[in-house]
């Protein structure tokens, strides 16, 4: 069936041997929280306010790096300058303010259930963003704690270079119990997290929850793709058992 072959055609890629699962990474925005469409009026608004046009399209696009270097790239751009690390995390801490004051986004469908099954078969449940929003970050544990150990999630804090860099998901199955790429499942939505995961060598499962267009999702390198949380929620089984 064809995400046996899926996975066939991910162990040819990177010439291994076998697949064995024990710990599933999740991207957390637009994966866990249908939280991309606030991000994208935060970008746009915080932006304006720096004299920086931001389009949808943009935030899309940048999605899952890290904030401070989506500025730094941005003002870089448009303005020809560069800035410092500091001076983009105040302008970061614009874009998360506005963010917050949007209100609460919704767990999208099928996560808990995921999260229950990827428990029930004695794997690990990591979250690794690019994401460096504090309270975000303590949403997880409060929303999770049945699932996941804050030891086992990575923020903008714990690496230098960002997706699209494997570091981010290298240091999540370090942190998931040193773990091999051919152990970990990495679930994204955005290119820039789906070169991340494939960079890092893990089976990278794209959920396009966004209004990109699946093949700019199959063009970053993703192993498996599903529209929704649910879907990939109920095929679970299917990926972890050939
Ligand atoms: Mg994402």
């Amino acid at each position: 069936m064809a995400i046996n072959n899926s996975i066939n055609q991910y162990l040819i890629k990177h010439g291994f041997e076998a697949f064995h699962p024990k710990a599933v990474l999740f991207d957390m925005d637009g994966v866990l929280y249908d939280s991309m469409p606030h991000h994208v009026i935060a970008w746009q608004r915080s932006m304006a306010q720096f004299g920086i046009h931001m389009t949808e399209e943009d935030a899309y696009a940048t999605e899952g790096a890290r904030g401070i270097d989506t500025i730094r790239q941005m003002v870089r751009r448009q303005k020809g300058k560069d800035i410092t690390l500091d001076e983009a995390q105040r302008m970061y801490d614009v874009k998360s303010r506005l963010f917050h004051e949007m209100g609460e986004t919704a767990i999208f469908d099928g996560v808990i259930d995921l999260m229950r099954k990827i428990r029930q078969h004695g794997m690990t449940v990591g979250v690794v963003t690019g994401s460096g929003q504090k309270p975000l970050i303590n949403r997880l544990l409060t929303d999770f704690s049945e699932f996941l150990d804050e030891s086992h999630i990575v923020t903008a804090y714990d690496v230098r270079k960002g997706k699209p860099a494997p570091d981010p998901y290298l240091m999540g199955l370090r942190k998931c119990g040193n773990l091999h790429p051919w152990q970990g499942i990495v679930v994204e939505n955005a290119p820039l997290g789906i070169r991340a995961g494939v960079a890092a060598q893990c089976l990278t499962v794209a959920v396009n929850s966004g209004p990109l267009p699946d093949d700019v999702l199959r063009q970053a390198g993703a192993d498996v793709l599903f529209h929704k949380m649910a879907d990939l929620a109920i095929a679970f089984e299917d990926i972890i058992n050939v």
